[in-house]
């Protein structure tokens, strides 16, 4: 299709999409407690209608402008291949429901205020500099809802966190020459029932945040008189469910705040206070036995319970076992691994074996041209021989620097446009090595495991000297100065201070 037929059908579902936002409009207006007049909400939809037609880069390119890569995501991967993109050469453009990267290693120590939340959030401004002062770059707060491959366009709807008083959502399309899944993966549930409802997962800051205002408010609740004993013990029982790295560094975390904050601030309930680690197999599985019992005797000596166990069913204050054993509980942190969002699952391309969008060697989804899978949400297809990867930061950031540096060569070789790649070389695959695995498993003790394999050679430590790696290892990898200063000053601040407990 020409690129001017191309831009006026866009226009044209535009104008579609806007019509929708208005009869949603008319809806919210019939509301009785409403205060927006029918011909303000009519004078804005189509006000941002012009302003949508009017949005410069939205459309096609030509082939005297840049070419555009169209980045889903701010995670790992997607921050990654945003910052080494050559935008000399390409205009970005990033649609995301969050306008920073996470740094997930440090998450876990959010949650009880060992660091603040702004030093594990990097702004995608900072990251990629072009993103806020490039004309043809922009990031936009939204989500991609569908792709349409041979037209080279995506489908988004703005994100608005269901904010009262907000703008309603609405949609919008975008042409990309080039176009980058980096949009992650989802807690698992299993289709336990409740887990939804009353389980906080650990991904996002966001989630942090409620874990620690729940924690908190518990502590201050169970010091109210009133409050029988029983449910001062349930309300401040802490069970975190997945013994995987983030649930056993949560449970760490949680541990050590209970020894040295609640025991001097809230000595009025240290006693109550307890944590319960479910795991349904071994804990720390990816870990070799001897890593494994010296994190299970580190948790048990900080007074956190290991429970052997499969979780049935999760109701308002308290989870069923597979045993029938009941566990109440006031704070519950679900931490059972991920997988393919329902996203990735409504995508039209082959699937790796575990659902995840299925790539080549090359990273690139092969039923289609100019579009690539990196990070958790991709695998590699069963036809080539590769195993899908774990779902880790390592691997999610390495995709990301392989990709920007195969869209930089094509770029420069005069393949940057959309279906002009066939005319450049492809270069070598991407290759895999795992650099090893690294928790903390509390009272400033971590397991390091250098080795590619359990099987393999290399160093596999546990201890303080462990400890001060992980500590060096990921202020190392925090992504700014600005950050990696914040991170330093907060772990110096609750040696010397202890953690911040004000409910804000
Ligand atoms: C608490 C925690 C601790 C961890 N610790 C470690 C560790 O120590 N070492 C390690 O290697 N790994 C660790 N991981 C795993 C690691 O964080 C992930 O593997 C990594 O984040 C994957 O990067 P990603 O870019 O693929 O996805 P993510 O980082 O999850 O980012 C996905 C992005 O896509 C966006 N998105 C989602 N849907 C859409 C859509 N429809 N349209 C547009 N954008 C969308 C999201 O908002 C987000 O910005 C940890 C994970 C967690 C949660």
């Amino acid at each position: 299709m020409a690129a001017s037929s191309l831009l006026r059908a866009l226009t044209r579902r535009r104008g579609c999409a806007t019509s929708g936002a208005f009869n949603h409009y008319q809806h919210h207006l019939s509301s009785p407690f409403s205060t927006t007049s029918a011909a303000a909400a009519a004078a804005s939809a189509g006000a941002r209608d012009e302003a949508g037609k009017g949005f410069p880069g939205l459309g096609p390119t030509t082939k005297g402008e840049k070419a555009r890569v169209v980045v889903l995501g701010t995670g790992w991967a997607g921050a990654r291949v945003m910052k080494d993109l050559d935008t000399d050469g390409y205009d970005v453009v990033c649609v995301s429901p969050r306008n920073h990267m996470v740094f997930t290693p440090l998450l876990a120590s959010t949650c009880v205020g060992t660091l603040e939340f702004r030093s594990v959030a990097e702004p995608l401004a900072r990251i990629q500099p072009a993103m806020s002062k490039s004309p043809g770059s922009h990031f936009l707060l939204a989500r991609c809802t569908g792709v349409d491959p041979d037209a080279h366009t995506i489908d988004c709807e703005t994100v608005t966190d269901g904010q009262k008083d907000a703008l309603e959502p609405w949609k919008f399309k975008v042409a990309y020459d080039k176009l980058v899944f980096a949009c992650g993966s989802e807690a698992l549930t299993f289709g336990i029932r409740g887990v939804t409802e009353h389980a906080i997962f650990l991904r996002e800051v966001h989630h942090a945040q409620e874990i620690r205002r729940r924690l908190l408010l518990n502590l201050m609740l169970s010091e109210v008189p009133g409050i029988s004993e029983d449910e001062k013990r349930k309300l401040l029982h802490c069970v975190v469910v997945g013994g995987g790295p983030t649930g056993v560094e949560f449970s760490g975390e949680l541990s050590d705040f209970i020894m040295r904050d609640v025991k001097q601030r809230y000595a009025h309930v240290k006693d109550y206070i307890h944590v319960t680690l479910i795991e349904a197999n071994e804990i720390l599985s990816s870990f070799d036995v001897r890593l494994r019992q010296y994190a299970t005797n580190q948790l048990i000596k900080s007074g956190v319970r290991l429970v052997r166990g499969i979780v049935k069913d999760v109701q308002p204050n308290k989870l069923i076992l597979d045993n029938g054993e009941e566990v109440p509980y006031g704070l519950l942190v679900w931490s059972t691994g991920v997988g393919a969002s329902p996203f990735v699952k409504s995508l039209p391309f082959p699937k790796s074996p575990d659902g995840r969008i299925g790539v080549d060697e090359w990273l690139r989804v092969p039923s289609v041209r100019d579009v690539y899978a990196i990070g958790d949400c991709s695998g590699f297809l069963e036809s080539t021989g590769k195993e899908v990867l774990p779902a880790l930061a390592q691997v999610a950031e390495r995709q990301g620097k392989y990709l920007a540096q195969q869209l930089n060569s094509f770029m420069k070789a005069g393949g940057g446009h959309a279906n002009s790649e066939a005319t450049v070389d492809v270069g070598p695959p991407f290759v895999y090595k795992h650099l090893g695995s690294m928790a903390t498993v509390g009272r400033h003790k971590a397991l390091v495991d250098l080795r590619q394999s359990k099987e393999s050679k290399g160093i596999s430590i546990a201890g303080f000297v462990s400890f001060i790696i992980w500590r060096s290892a990921y202020l190392t990898r925090v992504v700014s100065w600005r950050n990696r200063f914040y991170v330093a000053i907060n772990w110096l601040t609750t040696l010397l201070f202890g953690r911040d407990i004000s409910r804000i």
